[in-house]
């Protein structure tokens, strides 16, 4: 268990400058931010810091400028949105390295926020330079890491600085992140049932090994479910397979016992084209020529039915080409099991950059207990893994 920010109640925070690592790896549309969630997402820790009287530092990295300063990767474009959405106006500083970098952090007042331009535009950012997270760990008397989906990486603003620069603490965003993901691996309530899905297993591979022995049961489907299918005999016509797992799927099949569960049919067609002639086969009846997109009717039934007994389910990966309707339907199926399943007590948790956009896609995000904010991040605890950027932070 890591400190989280809550833990510092009742510390001297007064006047106290926190170097906060967020997440504001937004995507922006002419030099506007097009998709404010992230920005959204770090308020509450923003908020607490200031409300105790902090003076608020803010560092995130924006795309893969690849350690050169790149305009159209500036972070300058979410100084306007924090200023909307917390009513103060917010500093903003090129240059974190730079020799007056340091005096602008205590020129600060109370509760005054400030935003660094990109950490990703110094090329130590991302090799985890220990000059790099010297430099940052000087513009801060404490840290707090908010930016989940970056935890992953051992860079200096993530995995360096908090090395440096103590107390190092969760936010509340990678605090609920962490409860959620970890918690639902310790100690799950039963039936723990996993829905692993997408386009290929040789990513997942270590999530099937480690949560294999936790669950009660894996619910497979994407083109995941093809190299089981090819792996025990099956026509998989021109269906995405990686050949090259064939061996590790058959031994899988075979550890996993009842445990894994295939889709009884599937949705099949012989291109992707919109309008393209489509129909539902049982798995035993792909036929060459013909690929899997998605898994049926009957399928995605069953999946519903045994999500619905759950009270701890685990959603990794969509169950079809999601993004080319009518394949869609396996995915909006299951999001909507899980929705139901969540009325019904159920602990319901969707990580993955995919899964996530379908979900929000189908509208049913309100309906999870959590939606994960990190694809990589989230994939890597669900492994099992410890994240470098969490590591790093103090112990509770
Ligand atoms: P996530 O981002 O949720 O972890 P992945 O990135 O592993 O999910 O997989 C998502 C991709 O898998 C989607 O682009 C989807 O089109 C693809 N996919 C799912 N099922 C199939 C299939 N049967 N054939 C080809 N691609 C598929
Ligand atoms: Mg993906």
């Amino acid at each position: 268990m890591k400190r989280t920010l809550s833990a510092l109640e009742g510390q001297p925070l007064e006047g106290q400058r926190a170097f906060v690592r967020v997440d504001f790896n937004v995507p922006l549309r002419e030099g506007t931010v097009a998709d404010a969630t992230r920005i959204v997402a770090s308020l509450p820790t923003i908020r607490w810091l200031r409300e105790r009287g902090c003076r608020v530092i803010l560092a995130s990295h924006l795309g893969r400028p690849k350690g050169e300063r790149k305009a159209e990767f500036s972070l300058r474009p979410v100084v306007s949105v924090l200023e909307r959405e917390l009513g103060i106006p917010v500093a903003f500083l090129e240059d974190a390295v730079s020799p007056d970098a340091q005096q602008a952090t205590r020129r600060l007042k109370r509760g005054d926020v400030l935003l660094l331009e990109n950490t990703r535009f110094y090329p130590g950012e991302e090799r985890n330079d220990p000059d790099l997270a010297d430099a940052f760990a000087k513009l801060g008397d404490l840290y707090v890491n908010d930016a989940f989906g970056s935890a992953h990486r051992a860079h200096a603003s993530t995995e360096g600085v908090a090395r440096r620069l103590k107390p190092a603490v969760a936010g509340f965003l990678m605090a609920k992140e962490l409860a959620y993901l970890q918690g639902a691996l310790a100690d799950p309530a039963r039936p723990f049932v996993a829905v692993l899905g997408g386009a290929k297993i040789s990513g997942k591979i270590d999530v099937i090994e480690a949560l294999l022995p936790k669950v009660d049961e894996i619910l497979i489907g994407g083109a995941m479910a093809n190299t089981f299918f090819a792996a025990m005999g099956l026509e998989v016509g021109t269906s995405l397979v990686e050949p090259d797992r064939f061996a590790l799927a058959k031994d899988l099949l075979g550890r996993a016992g009842p445990k894994l569960v295939l889709p009884s049919g599937v949705t099949v067609a012989q291109t992707l084209e919109p309008g393209a002639p489509h129909r539902n086969v049982p798995r035993e009846r792909i036929e060459p020529g013909w690929a899997v997109y998605d898994i049926d009717e009957d399928a995605a039934a069953e999946y519903t039915q045994r999500i619905g007994r759950a009270k701890t389910v685990v959603w990794n990966g969509p169950m079809g080409v999601f993004e080319t309707p009518p394949f869609d339907a396996g995915t909006v199926a299951v999001a909507r099991g899980l929705a139901v399943a969540s009325d019904r007590g159920a602990t319901t948790i969707v990580g993955g950059g995919d899964s996530v956009a379908a979900v929000k896609q189908a509208g049913l995000e309100s309906k999870m207990t959590h939606v994960s904010t990190g694809g990589g991040a989230s994939l890597e605890l669900l492994e099992g893994k410890e994240l470098p950027g969490v590591a790093a932070l103090d112990d509770a």
